[in-house]
């Protein structure tokens, strides 16, 4: 069965060289749905708690809510950066807080201190599945994201390669050892 979880996420990004109006920086609030696919965990009978599905996925992608994503060619990227030095805000300001950790994949690289992200590819809705599943592959089970975004929206199926090992009393995931970090219940071995 699948646990469901929907959230928005607040962006401004452009299409660096596409011939249309999404050439020019404007914004967005998207929504993104995951699905994650396990067997029903009996304890809690539910797959997955759908909070902690949004707590796992929010961590990183809070560093595009709020955020600038640009591709790596595009010459706004340095432009604004000088601009952020400038006023001084480049390397982070004590009312940015709402950072996740950096992270760098091959599609993408967040500077959470200056709230902006720079992808490989163009941030189209086809573009942030790609980007989201490549951030989330390993810590979830996911087989379906879809993205939403003004009048685009795409979806995308992954195989449900891993089943994942949760605690039979609050349903989030075990540690390696085998240990809630939530509630302290160890897995008999
Ligand atoms: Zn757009
Ligand atoms: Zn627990």
């Amino acid at each position: 069965m699948r646990s469901i979880t929907t959230f928005d996420i607040q962006y401004a990004h452009r299409f660096y060289g596409f011939k249309g109006e999404a050439q020019y920086l404007h914004g967005h609030t998207g929504t993104m749905t995951i699905e994650v696919e396990d067997t029903v965990n009996q304890g809690v009978n539910m797959v997955f708690p759908c909070n902690e599905i949004k707590k796992i996925a929010w961590d990183v992608l809070k560093n595009f809510d709020h955020a600038l994503v640009l591709r790596e060619d595009d010459p706004l990227l340095p432009a604004v950066l000088g601009v952020y030095k400038e006023q001084g805000i480049l390397d982070g300001h004590p009312q940015n807080t709402m950072k996740g950790p950096a992270f760098k994949t091959e599609l993408a690289t967040a500077y959470p201190d200056c709230r902006l992200v720079v992808t490989k590819e163009t941030m189209t809705v086809e573009g942030m599945i790609k980007i989201t599943y490549g951030l989330l592959k390993d810590k979830l089970n996911i087989v379906k994201i879809t993205f939403t975004s003004g009048d685009n929206e795409a979806s995308a199926e992954f195989p449900s390669d891993k089943s994942m090992d949760r605690c039979p009393l609050c349903g989030i995931l075990l540690t390696e050892e085998g240990v809630c970090p939530k509630c302290g219940y160890r897995k008999k071995s």
